[in-house]
């Protein structure tokens, strides 16, 4: 794990802004909406302003350098603060002024970096809960030609949400992944076999903190036996963050076949 990150998936975290809207029940508790409250960023909610974060870039160059330095390709979780495919919304420097451009403005400019290979050992991972926005705001050849070293997921958290937003992210072209977190209910993923070689990786966990809602294990061997018939690549988190991990749970898969394919 990297020196910046505590979630085990990924080895960095990067944001371009903070604040966001809530929109299912596994936002109930959003982190990040706590963090905003604690440093005072009145950034919640469809009326309110994001919050640029300037030292985005520096950070991604600074991610870049060491992977390059180490030979090898780090994933970016872009991001835990925010949304990437949140619909546009006006922005708010450091001081609360009101910037000029919007949040669209700035996810367009790290795609386009994206595409001039600025990162070329760099894996990004856009998290969202809204997949139904990845093909409005995109650019419009990534439905053709995704790039390769971009893996676009969602967020379910039962059976609902979980064949609702698995089934709007099966539109976008390219790898894929779910975050089960924090799964609630139990997830039969097998509904959805289609899914075979289309979906690139699977994380799961409980849900953490002092609202934590209880998480049953048995979702859990449910979810590996799925995903070994899948040939699916699977991640256990965590049950809570407190409860230690059962030894046949410690699995921790990344889909390596396709970061193999990419090119240095
Ligand atoms: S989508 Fe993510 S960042 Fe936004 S409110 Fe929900 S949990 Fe929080």
């Amino acid at each position: 794990m990297a020196e910046n990150s505590k979630i085990e998936w990924t080895d960095h975290t990067a944001n371009l802004w903070h604040g966001c809207t809530k929109v299912h029940l596994g936002c109930d508790n959003c982190y990040a909406e706590a963090t905003a409250k604690r440093w005072g960023n009145d950034v919640w909610g469809n009326d309110k302003p994001r919050k640029e974060i300037k030292s985005f870039w520096k950070d991604l160059f600074k991610y870049q350098k060491k992977a390059a330095q180490a030979n090898e390709y780090h994933k970016v979780f872009i991001g835990s603060m925010m949304d990437i495919f949140e619909k546009p919304m006006p922005l708010i420097n450091s001081k609360g002024e009101k910037l000029s451009y919007s949040t669209h403005s700035l996810r367009s400019k790290l795609f386009s970096e994206i595409d001039l290979d600025m990162y070329p050992n760099l894996v990004f991972l856009f998290l969202t809960k809204r997949p139904s926005n990845i093909n409005k705001y995109i650019p419009e050849h990534w439905k053709t030609s995704p790039p390769q070293n971009v893996m676009f997921g969602t967020s379910p958290v039962d059976q609902l949400t979980f064949e609702k937003l698995t089934r709007q992210l099966l539109k976008v072209s390219g790898y894929k992944f779910l975050s089960i977190e924090p799964q609630l209910t139990h997830i039969n993923i097998r509904s959805m076999f289609l899914f075979r070689s289309t979906i690139h990786w699977i994380i799961q966990g409980g849900e953490s903190g002092q609202r934590k809602r209880p998480f049953n294990l048995l979702w859990a061997k449910d979810m590996v036996n799925a995903c070994n018939s899948l040939n699916i690549p699977y991640f256990f988190k965590q049950i809570d963050k407190v409860q230690e991990i059962p030894t046949d749970l410690k699995i921790r898969q990344f889909p390596r076949n396709l970061f193999h394919t990419l090119k240095r």
